[in-house]
């Protein structure tokens, strides 16, 4: 987290001591995360709600590793995630905020109730976690705040208005967030994937991914160590320069 002119390159050295909190580490693009960032040298922070056995195995695979449960649609338990953390661990200084889900309706039929569940999963975590670590981010004059948001925030997408509004609102967010931190060493930043092969988009019907793939222009879905390898980029010396930024790790689709 240097602010010189030092090499751009990760040294594991450097981020020994320092804890990179992933947030729905257990599975996909936050495991993936969290295995990259334990290898370029972070004590990593496995955050998981339901997925314990999985968040576990993946503690055993990251030396230093330790997990951490929390349902984050609960706000309490937002800021008892960042109070445990820092207690167990040390102050972060690297927060991913990747947990997410999908629900997808075409608007007519789209239920106000999972309208609120996504934005208490998908949004309001992304500021409470966000708010509760820029303290001890500002105390350290030092900090990376890495968001995931996705393609369908910046393209919409038919049957996704409920997700992609809680995704484009991430990028908005990031960006606010960027321009009051800057000042503090802080540096806040979007992941922006397109189609990543995980349980999310494992859940599509068969026709739906085939579809997706004409409009990808890589022709093949994402993996999540390609959104990852971005994440790290971002948590890097090599980012010391770059803030209210994204970065789109898509194939190219920018078009739906
Ligand atoms: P995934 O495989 O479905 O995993 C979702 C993760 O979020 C799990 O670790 C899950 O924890 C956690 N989670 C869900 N609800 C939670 C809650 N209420 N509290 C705490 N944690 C919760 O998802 P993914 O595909 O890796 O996606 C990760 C992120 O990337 C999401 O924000 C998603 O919107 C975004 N994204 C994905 C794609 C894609 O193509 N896959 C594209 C664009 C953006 P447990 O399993 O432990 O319950």
């Amino acid at each position: 987290m240097s602010q010189g002119t030092e090499t751009a390159e990760i040294n594991p050295a450097r981020h020994a001591s320092q804890v990179a909190l992933v947030t729905g580490a257990s599975r996909g693009i936050g495991a993936a995360c969290a295995q990259a960032l334990g290898r370029a040298g972070f004590k990593v922070a496995v955050h998981y709600r339901g997925s314990e056995d999985k968040a576990l195995a993946l503690c055993e695979k990251i030396p230093g590793a330790r997990p951490f449960k929390a349902d984050l649609s609960d706000a309490a338990a937002c800021q008892a995630l960042i109070k445990t953390v820092v207690a167990d661990m040390g102050p972060i200084a690297v927060l991913v905020n990747n947990a997410g889900i999908s629900i997808d309706q075409i608007l007519p039929f789209a239920k106000p109730d999972d309208f609120d569940t996504l934005l208490n999963t998908n949004l309001k975590p992304v500021f409470l976690l966000s708010k509760f670590v820029s303290k001890g981010m500002m105390r350290a004059k030092s900090g990376r705040i890495i968001n995931i948001a996705s393609v369908v925030g910046y393209t919409g997408n038919p049957g996704q208005s409920m997700y992609s509004s809680t995704k484009g609102a991430i990028t908005a967010f990031t960006k606010s967030i960027a321009q009051e931190l800057g000042s503090f060493g802080i540096l806040c930043n979007c992941v922006s994937p397109g189609f990543i092969k995980t349980d999310m988009t494992d859940a599509l019907p068969e026709a739906a991914k085939e579809g997706i793939l004409t409009k990808i222009p890589l022709k093949k879905l994402g993996t999540p160590e390609d959104v990852a390898a971005a994440v790290v980029f971002l948590a890097g010396d090599g980012a010391q320069y770059i803030t209210g930024s994204t970065i789109h790790v898509n194939g190219g689709m920018f078009t739906n």
